[in-house]
């Protein structure tokens, strides 16, 4: 649950709005088009526009708010009908729009998308949000370029340490078993915070908890410490980041070897923070620093 479906949620859906403001303008100008005046009251118009338009100088001098429109005359027996009251009516609304202020960043514990900014979620007492415990970024001096040949696009930085230690890893695999070394490649590593909410901004179809189901919330991702590694199997890619991976060459030998080296697997079946099994994420814990970034998860 650590947005390890980043790679299959990248291309986020298009936006629908354009189409639909099209349609709005298009209604907007049929209705214009469609109205017709009985020719016994058009002699009433101009009197009639003049008095509207000076309503709505009116209340554009004085500040309008909405109870502007409350205090438009209903139209009578004799009095044009209501769609030619539009145009001096609905003007002077525009301008007079207010915005909430857009803060910079969301208050501490708070979870909120710019896109969405009538959803929020509030951490829990201990911390977590929707289940995922809370990570600090790495600073980008602490990182390092995984090693030549393992990692894919999606792989670019991890921590220095994790890195030493996925050194010494492949080194053994290979020397144990050249295919293995061959077939490990490394799908995601360190992630910053702020593409961690690009990712989870960007299925605003689904609740924050349908969401955090498959992605963790920006800055609750172990992700971002750098010390993280998605891995993934060459000779089985439809297995990256599904349950099967456990059954891969790479996912068996890990298992069998990746704590050698450090690596704990984060979210095993059944883990105590109740996210869902990923048998593919592995978290470095081989230092003292390490270890204490991930006190919490391990309680
Ligand atoms: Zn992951």
């Amino acid at each position: 649950m650590q947005s390890d479906q980043a790679g299959r949620s990248g291309g986020a859906a298009a936006a629908p709005a354009g189409r639909d403001g099209s349609a709005d303008r298009t209604e907007i100008g049929t209705l214009s088009v469609e109205v017709t005046v009985p020719a016994f009251r058009t002699h009433r118009w101009p009197a009639r526009a003049v008095w509207a338009a000076a309503l709505a100088t009116f209340a554009l001098a004085t500040g309008c708010g909405p109870q502007r429109q409350e205090q438009q005359p209903v139209p009578g027996p004799m009095q044009p009908a209501p769609p030619h009251t539009a145009p001096p009516h609905t003007a002077p609304s525009a301008p007079h729009v207010h915005k909430p202020p857009v803060p910079d960043k969301p208050p501490e514990g708070v979870l909120s998308c710019p896109n969405q900014p009538g959803r929020r979620e509030t951490a829990g007492a201990d911390g977590r949000m929707l289940g995922h415990l809370p990570y600090r970024e790495a600073p980008s001096g602490d990182l390092v370029r995984p090693p030549e040949g393992f990692a894919t696009g999606s792989c670019t930085r991890l921590h220095a340490d994790a890195g030493a230690a996925l050194d010494a890893m492949l080194a053994a695999a290979r020397a144990e078993d050249p295919a293995i070394a061959d077939a490990m490649v490394g799908l995601s590593c360190f992630r910053s915070i702020k593409r961690q909410a690009d990712i989870f901004c960007s299925k605003p179809q689904l609740s924050f908890a349908e969401r955090a189901e498959a992605s963790a919330p920006p800055g609750f991702s172990e992700h971002a410490t750098g010390y993280a590694i998605d891995f993934g199997d060459r000779t089985r890619p439809e297995c990256d980041l599904e349950a099967c991976f456990a059954e891969t060459p790479v996912g068996q030998w890990l298992a069998a070897n990746a704590p050698r080296f450090g690596f704990v697997l984060s979210f095993p079946s059944g883990n105590s923070q109740g996210v869902m099994y990923e048998p593919w994420h592995w978290r470095f814990e081989g230092t003292d620093k390490a270890r204490a970034t991930f006190a919490q998860a391990r309680d």
